[in-house]
């Protein structure tokens, strides 16, 4: 008996896979690692997502894949053939700034451009998954049924992101002829022969679940200070990014818990050299939220959320410097600002792990975010660039409040925040609610 299984993947956001390479400028660029066979091609190694399937399968994985690494070693029933990713999706490099946490602006060294690999938006998978046994698909299918995937790395950045959206699998009786015949009647090679042999194959009815929400607001942002519209790259990925949303939420929910006297990083020193390289205490309830160097990754997970990219809708407008010394204008110093009108943002945070014993209590974070966004609402911070002269003013439209992760299918659902039921919440709501619980002040 063979099986073949094809997985269909479709990617949700932009992903980029390993890290720092051996190159010329390697301090500055991160490189998703390339297809061997042609330099300009994104690769998925089949690893990365062997070992999320694993991870998810639970109790079935050693049926399925055979004991842990550790223990005495044998051949693991099902096989990871190998991956293939669909020609639509692009490598693209984007720039980032690391922020001086010190001075709260941007860091005077550390600028870095990274490759990532942005989805197809063709409607049909972006990737493709082969596996094979000498079982029947029974246990597999299960667990393929229920599986959400991440492709490489910054997952709690909005990266990697990903949904399975088909599944076709066959099996083949090798002690019949027929079936032998099917199996050895075909000359293709590589992937291209097992999408030959799943060629009127059975698909699997997928019951996913998508991923606990924390909470999801829709914000209506005037004048976004975009990239160049000219710039090929703004046009394929306009993706306001997981980790500017990360980056600027971050920043003042550790602010207000310094108001309020909350646990949260100390304010890193001025001149022991450690603010450019500043990545959190690790010990802290943001630190556990929001991640950090020394603990890992955060319990919470930010979306990329897909921008207006009409370039017919970008208004440009013409600034002038003003000379400080004279008070007019300085000759010479004409520039150009390219913002969006009105439109709206949609920003998702969902948990990406449970909190464990080992995490800080985190459960002032979620008012802290809400406290966030009213803070957006009134004006006092704003998104993307120039937000000093009046650009990236945001009102949050609609808001959606989840569920604490410890939350039990089997009793009541627990709402993020104490007393405030998970579901549609009320925008008003955004201003008044107290950081504090009533026990804590
Ligand atoms: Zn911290």
């Amino acid at each position: 008996m063979r099986t073949y299984v094809r997985v269909g993947i479709a990617l949700l956001s932009p992903f980029r896979i390993g890290g720092w390479l051996t190159h010329d400028d390697a301090a500055n660029r991160a490189r998703t690692v390339r297809d061997p066979a042609n330099e300009d091609r994104p690769f998925v190694p089949s690893t990365g997502l062997a070992g999320s399937l694993r991870a998810h399968a639970g109790a079935k994985a050693e049926e399925l894949f055979g004991p842990p690494q550790d223990g005495e070693l044998t051949a693991s029933p099902w096989w990871v053939l190998g991956t293939r990713l669909s020609d639509d999706v692009t490598i693209v490099q984007r720039g980032q700034t690391p922020i001086n946490q010190g001075r709260r602006v941007a860091a005077s060294r550390g600028f870095r451009t990274s490759d990532e690999v942005l989805p197809g938006g063709t409607g049909k998978p972006d990737l493709y998954l082969y596996l094979s046994s000498d079982r029947p698909p029974t246990t597999l299918l299960d667990v393929l049924a229920t599986w959400r995937p991440s492709v490489g790395g910054g997952i709690t950045s909005g990266l990697g992101d990903a949904e399975v959206v088909q599944v076709h699998f066959k099996t083949f009786e090798t002690s019949s002829a027929t079936g032998l015949l099917d199996l050895v009647r075909n000359n293709e090679a590589g992937p291209a022969r097992i999408d030959a042999l799943l060629a009127n194959a059975d698909t699997l009815t997928l019951k996913q679940e998508p991923p606990s929400l924390v909470l999801q607001a829709t914000f209506l942002v005037d004048d976004l200070l975009v990239a160049d519209r000219d710039d090929p790259m703004w046009r394929q990925a306009a993706w306001f990014h997981g980790s500017a949303w990360k980056g600027l939420l971050r920043s003042r929910v550790t602010y207000i818990a310094r108001c309020l006297d909350l646990p949260c990083c100390p304010v890193p020193g001025e001149d022991d050299g450690t603010t450019e390289s500043w990545t959190g205490c690790g010990k802290c309830p943001v630190c556990a939220v929001f991640g950090s160097a020394d603990s890992g990754q955060g319990c919470w997970s930010f979306s990329c959320s897909e921008q207006v990219h009409d370039p017919n809708a970008v208004q440009t407008r013409h600034r002038t410097a003003i000379d400080r010394f004279t008070g007019g204008y300085r000759a010479g110093a004409l520039f150009e600002e390219q913002t969006l009108p009105s439109h709206e943002l949609t920003l998702t945070v969902h948990w990406a792990r449970k909190p464990d014993e080992h995490d800080p209590d985190i459960s002032w974070v979620p008012r802290a975010l809400v406290r966030a966004l009213g803070d957006l609402d009134d004006g006092i911070i704003g998104l993307g660039g120039r937000t000093g002269s009046g650009l990236g003013r945001i009102r949050v439209d609609d808001l959606e409040l989840g569920l604490r992760a410890e939350n039990d299918s089997s009793a009541a659902p627990t709402g993020i925040i104490a007393g405030l039921a998970a579901g549609p919440a009320d925008t008003a709501m955004i201003k008044t609610l107290p950081v504090k619980e009533p026990a804590d002040v």
